[in-house]
């Protein structure tokens, strides 16, 4: 716990820090220990909002003038800042986030990845040449920037997911304003001063900090934002979904999952084991990819569920300062809370937990211990809601038609694995699973920064981030005929 007093964080608008004209504050706390309070949140105010849009907009007309390989550099720069405090960021993060220090590192060095990469994307082609119909014309299509884009995230990809999000907008050339989770504020701050040192021009990329309900609707409502990205919960995705259509501006909203794992009696166990024990658990199952769901082949069942038992014991519940921790607390007790109640409420059968150590060091923290429950009723809390904790609800399968009805039937549909020796079951699957992440023979969780990303169903209003698919979402098309 630190004994100096926490800071009121201010918003970055215009590359100046900017206090906020409200007067209520959030405590952004430590979830490993809450005494351990990180900093002061404002919970912000429409004016805040207001004056982040209108500093984008204002650096709109100046940063879509600019060429691509002109904004590539600036990316380039930024990808170097962040590099250059890459240790101190991860740091930040298992602290603020409770994620261990091992992913906090990897998040950060995939956050230099994510910009570097868009930087690239900067400099490709940004049309099409289309045979006109009257001879002697020239058709062409652009791919023209949108203009100010509204980003709305959540906590557990702290700084991956804002960056994947203003990395690709702003290489084609929009420009900004991130409204971050309360929760990670402070990385998000960080993230500012990152693109400061960068030399990123005043106005195109903002932060603006507050409660979703007061800043972040303030920023939809704002007339100068012309698209939304959102990253977060269903409810909270749905509402964004209908202020943005409402307005007639452009979003796109990935929200949470029922991942799944399927095990086939040919598959390799010892495998299917570590990689479920790793997708459910990590991270205390705080990833939107988690595994929440197994179903396992009736033949194997008992095997697999010995080896899931071992591997998951196996896995180090915190200190997240600890290069070896793989578990760490939850974001919150507000979150320890409703998972107990959920797991109550569904009257869950509890097939093993491996209990968070009774050590001095655990007790101010939100740990809550990894749990491996019967599933039970295929329509029931534990196969439908994401609980977003180290929950993993077991099924038994009869069959491969089996297994996928169950991996189907929930509203969401953002990633499965089926582990399985056998081509022609895998190829079956692949037809016939609806998520928009389709792994055999591996993790739930992961995703490569140049691949396409998001779900179908409830987990996405159906656009993609990263790779290529970015181009799409944060760029418009204009269609072009000159005539001699
Ligand atoms: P959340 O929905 O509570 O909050 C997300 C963001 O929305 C925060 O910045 C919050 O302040 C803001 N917000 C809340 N109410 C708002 C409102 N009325 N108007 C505008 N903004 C508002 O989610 P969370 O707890 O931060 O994150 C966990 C959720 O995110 C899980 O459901 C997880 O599955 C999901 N998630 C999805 C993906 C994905 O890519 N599919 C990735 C990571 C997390």
């Amino acid at each position: 716990m630190t004994s100096v007093k926490p800071s009121q964080l201010q918003h970055f608008i215009n590359n100046e820090w900017h206090k906020t004209n409200g007067d209520q504050w959030i405590d952004d706390l430590n979830p490993s220990d809450v005494s351990d309070v990180i900093a002061l949140v404002p919970a912000g105010s429409p004016d805040d909002a207001r004056a982040a849009s209108a500093a984008a907009a204002a650096a709109s007309p100046g940063w879509r003038g600019l060429s691509g390989p002109a904004r590539a550099e600036h990316l380039y720069r930024w990808a170097g800042a962040i590099s250059d405090r890459a240790e101190e960021l991860a740091q930040v993060m298992a602290r603020e986030v409770g994620k261990p220090i091992g992913e906090s590192r990897g998040e950060v060095g995939r956050c230099v990845v994510i910009l570097r990469y868009y930087a690239g994307e900067a400099v490709r082609e940004i049309g099409q040449v289309i045979p006109a119909q009257s001879a002697g014309s020239l058709q062409f299509s652009l791919r023209e920037p949108l203009g100010v884009v509204a980003m709305i995230t959540p906590w557990n990809f702290p700084l991956a997911i804002p960056l994947w999000k203003a990395a690709p907008a702003i290489a084609f050339g929009n420009t900004v304003v991130l409204k971050p989770a309360e929760s990670s504020s402070y990385l998000a701050t960080l993230l500012a001063e990152t693109a400061l040192t960068a030399g990123i021009p005043a106005g195109v990329f903002n932060v603006l900090l507050g409660s979703g309900s007061t800043v972040g609707s303030a920023l939809l409502e704002a007339p100068e934002v012309r698209a939304v990205s959102f990253t977060g919960s269903g409810p909270v995705g749905a509402r964004i979904a209908a202020s943005a259509a409402a307005r007639n501006i452009r979003y796109q909203t990935e929200m949470g999952g029922k991942n799944v794992v399927i095990v086939m009696p040919d598959a390799d166990l010892a495998k299917a084991a570590s990689l479920t024990a790793a997708g459910a658990m990590r991270y205390a199952g705080q990833k939107c990819t988690a595994t929440s769901r197994v179903i396992v082949a009736s033949e194997v069942e008992a095997d697999f569920m010995r080896q899931l038992r071992s591997q998951i014991e196996a896995l180090p519940i915190g200190p997240v300062t600890d290069v070896r921790a793989a578990v760490g607390p939850l974001i919150s007790r507000a979150s320890h809370d409703s998972i107990t109640k959920a797991l109550a409420d569904a009257n869950a059968e509890s097939l093993f937990t491996n209990p968070v150590p009774s050590s001095a060091e655990f007790s101010n923290g939100n740990f809550f211990p990894p749990t491996v429950v019967r599933g039970g009723d295929p329509d029931g809390i534990l196969a439908q809601r994401e609980l977003f904790g180290p929950v993993l609800a077991a099924f038994t399968s009869e069959d491969l038609d089996h297994a996928i009805d169950i991996a189907n039937r929930t509203v969401y549909g953002l990633s499965a694995s089926l582990f399985t020796a056998d081509l022609r079951a895998a190829l079956n699957y692949i037809n016939r699973i609806h998520v928009g992440l389709v792994r055999v023979n591996g993790d739930t969780t992961g995703v490569d920064p140049h691949a396409p990303f998001g779900g179908m169903k409830g987990s996405s209003s159906g656009s993609r981030e990263q790779g290529p698919a970015a181009r799409e979402f944060y760029t418009e098309i204009k269609t072009v005929q000159v005539n001699p």
